[in-house]
């Protein structure tokens, strides 16, 4: 029988069926259910196959997303994961966190008038279900080398680079201060929105194709850099950005203020288990919260707050709606769990009481203004709009800044003029830093962004990596 060539007329874009928003206040667990078999071959047969796929090229990572399309619309899994595999070190964790309104879903043809194929939720379908029936990467082609590479971090970029190494032959050692793999995707993004079980099972694949671990283990404070350099035949760096943007007001520092990622990772360890005490946690149970940003940050803070029981949780921004930088499918997951949200306020100060404890945040009401260096329109303040927004506790989410380390520049590893460290992605090795022995790649080169972004730099690095190694 000939393919229908209408199947994206015929047959309407769905999204994998999501919990009732009761229960999502609940609990710490994945809002998506599964898609079936079914409803997977039918939306991957919708795919246009365009001679030229955008999606594609608004990937990232570049995936063959019309080929492996075709083949899970066939039911060949394992074909289709292996295919996957080739250009994304983790693409179950793409499918799940991934803005695809704003990458491959976003450039789909279909976009407009159709609605998108649900590319991200089949790419996830795919290699959970791949590894579900006993599918690894296929490692039986590669022919091992005598060079190692160290890694510090076990982030999306240190993954990402680890995984081509290993996969031409070169083993990376890779170094991270926590006790689990994985960066922000296990100590920051909550399993809401990623399930902490989809790293441990990707820590032991990882083992199995090769690479080593080296798990709690902080390099120039447990372990010297020198040792790194003097015994690898290269170092990758990549341990991200961890210093969290101020809001620059008064009382930031009072009782009742919170950084969005301490918070965030209490919560994640408190669920792991891995809590040193109970001080460290940040309970919001009982408490009229007020979250300040508006990225994706800001999302897993009133959601986290959300399912911790807090029963009035706001989320401020200082622009408006559409002008939000965080992924649209999320702040309708919050809208949907009862998160309350105030566009176009400014905060001003932190709002305290006669001893000194947050009570609100003071705020102003602001338009829409002209664009800046960067197209996006400024807010401006409205004059005489000042007002007290009341809060029992207030988390500042304002983005994070490069936090390199203090020792980078014994190393003649040089920053650039916004403390990002400088490794090119076209000179003469891909993300080749100022030591030539040492590369770099994810947030700490491009600055705070995306899981997917980081992946692919580390990727493009061990390319960089093993062009310099000869191999
Ligand atoms: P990281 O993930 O930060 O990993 C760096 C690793 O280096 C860490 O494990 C750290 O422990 C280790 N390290 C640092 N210094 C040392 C040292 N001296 N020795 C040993 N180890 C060290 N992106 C999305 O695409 N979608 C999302 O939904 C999304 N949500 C997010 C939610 C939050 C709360 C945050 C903070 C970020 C989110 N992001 C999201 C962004 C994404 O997580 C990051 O862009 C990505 O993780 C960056 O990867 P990385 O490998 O560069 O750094
Ligand atoms: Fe889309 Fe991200 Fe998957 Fe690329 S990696 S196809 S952008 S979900």
């Amino acid at each position: 029988m000939s393919k229908n060539v209408y199947q994206f007329v015929d047959v309407e874009r769905i999204d994998p069926p999501k919990k009732p928003s009761i229960l999502r206040r609940e609990e710490f667990a994945e809002i998506y259910q599964p898609m079936s078999e079914t409803q997977v071959a039918g939306q991957a047969d919708r795919c246009l196959d365009c001679g030229n796929p955008y999606c594609e090229w608004k990937c990232p990572v570049h995936n063959f997303i019309p080929q492996w399309l075709s083949l899970a619309n066939e039911g060949r899994i394992f074909e289709a994961a292996e295919l996957s595999s080739k250009t994304n070190t983790l693409p179950e964790v793409c499918g799940r966190v991934c803005p695809q309104d704003r990458l491959c879903e976003g450039a789909c043809t279909l976009n407009d008038d159709f609605g998108a194929v649900t590319i991200g939720s089949i790419e996830k379908y795919i290699t959970d279900t791949a590894f579900k029936q006993g599918w690894r990467p296929d490692m039986s082609n590669v022919v091992k080398t005598n060079k190692k590479v160290a890694i510090i971090g076990a982030g999306p970029a240190g993954l990402g680079c680890a995984d081509i190494l290993v996969r031409n032959g070169v083993k990376p050692v890779v170094f991270d201060k926590y006790e689990k793999i994985g960066g922000l995707l296990t100590f920051g993004i909550p399993s809401f929105k990623l399930e902490k079980e989809v790293i441990a099972l990707r820590h032991e694949i990882f083992a199995e194709m090769g690479m080593e671990f080296v798990l709690n283990t902080e390099v120039g404070r447990d372990l010297p850099f020198q040792d790194l350099l003097d015994g690898y035949d290269a170092v990758f760096l990549g341990m991200g950005t961890y210093k969290a943007m101020k809001g620059g007001f008064d009382n930031e520092k009072a009782p009742g203020v919170y950084e969005a990622l301490p918070y965030l990772i209490a919560n994640v360890n408190r669920q792991l288990g891995l809590e040193k005490s109970p001080d460290h946690f940040i309970d919001m149970k009982g408490k009229k919260v007020l979250v300040l940003g508006g990225g994706d940050t800001t999302m897993d803070c009133v959601r986290t707050a959300i399912r911790q029981g807090a029963p009035d949780v706001t989320c401020a921004y200082r622009r408006d709606e559409a002008s939000m930088p965080g992924s649209r499918r999320e702040v309708v997951n919050a809208r949907e769990e009862g998160v309350n949200f105030k566009f176009n306020l400014m905060p001003l100060d932190i709002a305290v009481d006669e001893n000194g404890k947050a009570i609100g945040v003071k705020m102003v009401k602001t338009e829409m203004g002209q664009p800046d260096a960067e197209g996006r329109r400024r807010p401006v303040m409205v004059e005489g709009s000042e007002h007290v927004l009341e809060a029992d506790a207030v988390i500042i989410a304002f983005g994070f800044q490069p936090s390199p380390a203090s020792w980078f520049g014994d190393y003649g590893i040089i920053l650039d003029e916004k403390g990002r460290v400088r490794a090119p992605k076209h000179g003469k090795f891909a993300f080749q830093t100022s030591n030539p022995k040492i590369f770099s790649g994810g947030d700490m080169v491009r600055g705070s962004d995306l899981v997917v972004t980081a992946i692919d730099e580390g990727r493009n690095a061990a390319e960089g990596i093993l062009d310099y190694l000869g191999v």
